[in-house]
Order: structure tokens, then sequence, then C-alpha cells
């Protein structure tokens, strides 16, 4: 094989990024390999299966301990080597973890042109998100393409003095990825294949035959550990109780801090509501991308889900104070409602009630691209690498 273009990248989010990119590249039949950092082992396994990626490389990381700097250096330390072997003549990276990070250093110090993905992205403090936000800041004084989602990112990006010609204003590939994994997942579910696990049976059943109407909810960011998870929990049960026609189905997130929390709030209610109200284990990224796709509105913090959210036109409230996706609210596909439950419930049973106002959401133009992202992407790296 000629020398690859290596994706380097081992989270949930990062795998489901860039799986479209993997993919125009092979279509395009340019050298392409990929490297799984180990972060998330377990969750990686079907998503490399959904989207038909075999890496030819991987880190097995021995942790001792949780510590970032442990992660950090077994990380550089495991990519180093790798990098050494398969001599890439370009390294990319997705986002802001410390894969990401770790693997931005690992390339610079062998001379490897890196390519940033989702490039931009600021909250503009460095406490939170925690890392993440100085993983983005760092990335960027290290990456030669940065590709970034929205013209806002790419001022950012200009605004800390990185060189216009370097950057790409290209739109998010979670979009790419939501558009082509929605087709694909009701064509799979329309040859009977078994998509969605087991539990959402009942919900499947009442959103056939008895026009319930379904809210998606996730939750996991650490800020919100504690009363922040309660109050949403107590939101939900309040609006599942002032809304007959109401659905929710909730992956609860397996962190104790999290599911405790929930389980305490809304366990006994998901029983009596069969069906209704939906508390499972978190989903396989199909299943996810079903419920959004089948929703009325979706209650998160997750970053990606904000994105896949405006792909399908299910219009997100965003459970946090702050997000470093803006274009989301100046759209008019999102709110911020926080965690306080009054706003939660107050801002839900509006939406609910006047189908106007969220048709009007449902119809915002996507800020973060057509689908096209994987395209423009390869578009600059075949003309920049001549190849
Ligand atoms: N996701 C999933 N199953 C779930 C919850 C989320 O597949 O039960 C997917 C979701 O579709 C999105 C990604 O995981 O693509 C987001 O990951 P997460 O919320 O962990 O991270 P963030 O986007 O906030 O960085």
């Amino acid at each position: 094989m000629q020398r690859p273009i290596l994706i380097s990248v081992g989270t949930r989010p990062e795998i489901i990024k860039m799986a479209p990119v993997h993919s125009e590249l092979r279509r395009r039949g340019l050298p392409v390999a990929w490297v799984h950092t180990g972060q998330h082992r377990e969750m990686a396994q079907p998503l490399y299966e959904f989207f038909g990626i075999a890496p030819e490389h991987e880190v097995t990381l021995e942790r001792r301990n949780g510590q970032l700097s442990h992660l950090n250096a077994l990380l550089l330390e495991g990519l180093s080597t790798v990098f050494e072997q398969v001599q890439p003549r370009a390294v990319l990276v997705h986002g802001d973890t410390t894969s990401t990070l770790a693997s931005a250093q690992a390339a610079f110090y062998q001379g490897v042109p890196i390519g940033h993905v989702e490039a931009g992205l600021r909250t503009f403090n460095h406490r939170e998100p925690f890392p993440e936000e100085m993983n983005r800041e760092l990335t960027a004084r290290l990456a030669h393409w940065h590709f970034a989602p929205t013209a806002k990112a790419a001022i950012n990006l200009r605004n800390e003095g990185v060189r216009p010609p370097g950057i790409h204003t290209v739109g998010n590939t979670a979009v790419d990825a939501a558009l082509a994994g929605t087709v694909r997942v009701e064509s799979l579910l329309a040859d009977g294949h078994a998509v969605l696990p087991p539990e959402l049976d009942g919900l499947r059943e009442g959103l056939a035959h008895r026009q319930w109407r379904l809210v998606t909810v996730t939750a996991h960011r650490r800020e919100n550990w504690g009363e922040g998870i309660e109050n949403i929990a107590r939101a939900v049960a309040d609006l599942l109780d002032a809304h007959p026609d109401l659905a929710v189905v909730w992956p609860v997130h397996g962190n104790p801090a999290v599911s405790d929390a929930v389980q305490a709030a809304l366990g006994e209610k998901a029983r009596r509501l069969e069906g209704r109200l939906t508390l499972c284990a978190p989903l396989e990224y199909p299943a996810l991308l079903w419920c959004l796709h089948h929703s009325v509105l979706a209650l998160t913090d997750s970053g990606g889900i904000q994105e896949e959210g405006a792909a399908l036109s299910c219009p997100v409230l965003v459970l946090r104070n702050t997000t470093e996706r803006p274009e989301l609210i100046d759209a008019g596909a999102g709110v911020i409602v926080g965690t306080d439950r009054q706003r939660i419930v107050q801002t839900v049973s509006h939406l609910l009630r006047d189908a106007t106002a969220l048709q009007r959401m449902r119809d915002a133009v996507n800020p973060f691209g057509n689908g096209t992202t994987a395209q423009q992407i390869a578009d600059v790296l075949q003309h920049d690498l001549g190849i």
C-alpha cells in the first residue's frame, strides 16, 4: 500500500464523525488506514460493524489509573509506535478528546501534517468543558488543515492567529453520518433486521398505533451529575403527567452518578407507564438515530446530538447553560434550557401545544451542513497532497 492517510480516533463520537471521511476516501480509491486508540473499546465494535470499518491498527491501553496525564502518556507512546510503522502521509484527528491531542502530538513529532476535523469550536472557558477546551486549542496549534464546521468556528480560529489558507469551512461530518445512517436504518428495518433492542418494542407499538409523540432524552455531562440530572428527571415526570400522548425514551448513561438518580426519580413511573417511558441502557448508534428521526423533540446535553437533531429535523433543547454550537440556537433549531425543572417543563409544554412554533424549529435550516462535508474534506486533501 502507498503511504496512507491515517485516521486516528478512539471515542464513540469520533468514530461516528470520521466514518464518513473514511468512506469517502475509500470510495475515491485513495490510500487510507485507521488506528483505534482504544479509549471507548466496548462501544467501538458495533460502530465499526455498522460503518464497515476494520481498523488496521490499535493501541492497547493498559491503564493503571484514571489520570489524564497517564492516559495521554500511554496514547502518545502507543500512537508514536504505530505512526513509525505506518509512515502516514497525513494524520486526521477529530474534535477535542485526549486521543485527539495525543494523536496530533505524535504526528507533529514525526513531521507528519495533521488535519483537524471539527476545528474551531470554543466555549472560551478552559474549565468547561475540561480538558476538551484546551485540547481544541492545542490541536489547532499543531494542525495543518483546519476543517471548521461553521463560519463562526472559522472566525474563532482566525482570532487565535490560524492563517486563513489552512482553514476550510466544510460543515460537520455528523450530518453526513446521520443522514446516510438514517436511510440505512429505515431500510434495514423494512427488510426485517433487528436494528432496535427489544426494550423499544412497547414504544414502537405506541408510536405506530396510538399516536404517541416521542421525545428523546440523554444526559451524561459531569456538570449535570447530581442536582442537574435529578431536575431533568423530575421535569420528565411532570411532562408525562401533563401530556397523555407523550412518550419518552431515555438511554441512561452507565455511570451510577447518572443512572441512580434517574432510576430513583423515574424507575417506578417507567414500570407503570408501560412503553410511554422507556429507560434503557445507552443505545447503539443506529437505534439512537431511529429515536431522533421519530422524535418531535430531543432534550440533551450531548454535543453530537445537537448536530444530529439539526440534521434530522428534530428540535433540540440543550440541557446546559452554554453550548459551543451557538449556530443551532441562532438558526432557530434549538433552545438552551439548562437544567431548571420549571423551565424545561414550560419550554417543552409550549412546543407540544403550539404546532406552529414546533414546526418552525423543525423547518430551520441546518447550520452544520448538508451532508457533503466528507466530500469537501477529501477534495482538499486530494488537492493538497497531490494524490
Ligand atoms: N449516542 C449513541 N447512543 C446513545 C447516546 C448517544 O449512539 O445512547 C451517540 C450520538 O448519536 C452521538 C454521539 O453518541 O453521535 C455523542 O456522544 P456523546 O454524547 O458521548 O458525546 P458528545 O457528542 O457530547 O461529545
